[in-house]
């Protein structure tokens, strides 16, 4: 399964795709979260980072892009991905496809995360971190347990809830227009290619995950769907025949067709208007003893 996941800051993309990890085993990859950990490191990458996501600007593409390739490198993307706030723009998404292909690994479907601007406000205002384990908690909408539940899976302790310091007011602002600018702009990218999925993200957390699963699953049963069409539209010898003739026997193959079906006819039906005795095709003149 390779996905990504597209919806504006304070979605619920991250949350669901930390569920969406822990269920199938296969990794979450938030460009968000690997550029906060390379800021905390003090590497460099974090330190060119660090002004454009302060202010809510994007962080430069090839830094970006540098990052994924790497990530999407590492062995445990063999069995898939779920990539999270990556991409955030149409350079970002065409690099991305490049990067695939290379690969071999096409996307399996694009989900994007539908909800109204005023409630995307209200989440982010209530969103909470864990510092050591990364788990991401709403004190709105879904506060950490409490219990045994409650307690940090890195450090066995109680969550230490961080907010982020872009999760306030003025950064969330840019950051909503920086979304419509340059990430909206995916939806048709990827609706063109036919991968786009769109869920209803309001509402509890488990009926989203729920709609995600749905739309997963749809999503893979089309993929089946088409494939076994296109098997059945052009039988598998016949498509190697051709595919294995070059362009130009091809072409040359297209010519001799259309002057075997055109040419004969037309030019005895103009000998017969010029008053000419043509003879029917296959017919021998007699000859004298
Ligand atoms: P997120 O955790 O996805 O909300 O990302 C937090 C910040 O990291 C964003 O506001 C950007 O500054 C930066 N960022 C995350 N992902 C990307 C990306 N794909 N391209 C550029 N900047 C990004």
């Amino acid at each position: 399964m390779r996905i990504v996941l597209l919806g504006a800051p304070g979605s619920g993309k991250g949350t669901q795709a930390q569920r969406l990890a822990e269920r199938s085993g296969i990794p979450q990859i938030s460009t968000g979260d690997l550029l906060r950990a390379a800021v905390a490191r003090g590497s460099e990458l974090g330190l060119k980072a660090k002004a454009a996501m302060d202010s809510g600007r994007l962080v430069d593409d090839s830094l970006v892009l540098g990052m994924i390739r790497e990530r999407l490198a590492e062995p445990d993307t063999r069995a898939g991905f779920i990539l999270d706030g990556f991409p955030r723009n149409l350079l970002q998404a065409a690099a991305l496809d490049g990067l695939l292909a290379e690969l071999k690994q096409p996307l399996d479907a694009v989900v994007q995360f539908e909800v109204a601007p005023a409630e995307l406000v209200r989440r982010i205002s209530g969103r909470r971190t864990c510092a050591d384990c990364g788990r991401v908690f709403n004190v709105l909408t879904s506060p950490p347990p409490t219990g045994a539940a409650a307690l940090c899976p890195s450090t066995g302790a109680p969550h230490r809830l961080m907010q982020r310091p872009d999760d306030n007011e003025a950064t969330v602002a840019e950051r909503l227009r920086v979304y419509a600018e340059k990430t909206q702009p995916l939806i048709a990218f990827y609706r063109s290619r036919g991968l786009l999925r769109v869920i209803d993200a309001q509402g509890e957390l488990d009926a989203v995950t729920r709609r995600l699963g749905q739309a997963l699953a749809a999503s893979s049963a089309e993929r089946v769907r088409r494939s076994a069409a296109k098997g059945a539209a052009r039988p598998k010898r016949a498509a190697r025949a051709v595919k294995r003739r070059s362009p130009t026997a091809r072409a040359t193959a297209r010519r001799g067709k259309a002057a075997r079906k055109k040419t004969p006819a037309r030019a005895v039906r103009k000998k017969r208007a010029a008053g000419a005795r043509v003879r029917k095709p296959g017919v021998r003149r007699r000859t004298r003893r």
